[in-house]
């Protein structure tokens, strides 16, 4: 579903992505960590060209991301979801509303339709009762919650998400984690950058970890925490406890 293929990426003379190979197959759960710096947030960006590859190519379903037109490269990020570690929600609008507004305007949904799909979606992130809520009168938990309902009402094929429980306060950790265990064995394929190396341990098949651009480890979650292969990592398992 996601091929990387000796991807690139200078900031100006800055090597921040050095050659990373990776292959992530439909329905897998990879979660990517690594020390702040490493470059995850620029690494997962490149998938939707959120950031512009400076070498290699990024295959998307079999699509390269490098070659594509504007217009082609749309219709890319309506199948790719990205969940920010800051929620980015309209302040102006109400949850259901945040929902709904890529359904009309990108979609070309009905308002009835976009307003059954983002009830329903409210729902399954547990929050039923907050179609109505501005984003301000919701906690910093919820509001990720109506982010991902946003991203999942797009019914996108690959989630991305990057630190989405990194600007929350711990006790409303759980609540988004829950979310995204039920999204994880949904079999949608999800790319998660994360420090929650519980969700890493139960849910990724693969777990990557990137130091200064390079993957340093790839393992399935039970090989990499029990035999991590590079000092580098069980230094930043070591910090992590
Ligand atoms: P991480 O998400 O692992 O903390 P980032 O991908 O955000 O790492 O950043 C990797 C490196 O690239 C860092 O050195 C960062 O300062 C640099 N960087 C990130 N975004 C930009 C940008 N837009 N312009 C210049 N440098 C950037
Ligand atoms: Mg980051």
């Amino acid at each position: 579903m996601i091929e990387f293929r000796d991807v690139h990426k200078f900031y100006d003379k800055l090597h921040v992505i050095r050659g990373i190979d990776l292959s992530i197959t439909k329905g897998e759960v990879v979660v990517i960590c690594g020390p702040s710096g490493s470059g995850k947030s620029t690494l997962i960006r490149l998938v939707n060209q959120l950031e512009i590859l400076s070498r290699g190519d990024i295959l998307v379903d079999g699509q390269s991301v490098a070659s594509l037109r504007s217009r082609s490269l749309r219709q890319l990020r309506t199948q790719i979801g990205f969940v920010f570690q800051q929620f980015n929600l309209y302040p102006h609008l109400t949850a259901e509303q945040n929902i709904t507004l890529a359904l009309r305007k990108v979609l070309s949904i009905t308002p009835k339709d976009a307003t059954l799909r983002a009830v329903e979606l409210l729902e399954r992130v547990g929050l039923a009762d907050k179609r109505q809520a501005y984003p301000a009168q919701l906690s910093g938990g919820q509001q990720q919650r109506v982010a991902i309902a946003r991203t999942l009402a797009m019914r996108p094929k690959i989630l991305l998400f990057d630190e989405p429980t990194s600007a929350l306060d711990p006790e409303m950790i759980g609540e988004v984690l829950t979310v995204m265990r039920d999204l994880a064995t949904s079999g949608i394929t999800m790319l998660v950058v994360t420090h929650e190396m519980g969700f890493a341990r139960e849910l990724a098949d693969l777990v990557v970890f990137i130091d200064q651009g390079v993957i340093l480890e790839n393992a399935k979650p039970s090989d990499f925490f029990l035999s991590p292969q590079h000092p580098r990592t069980r230094q930043f398992l070591r910090q992590l406890l």
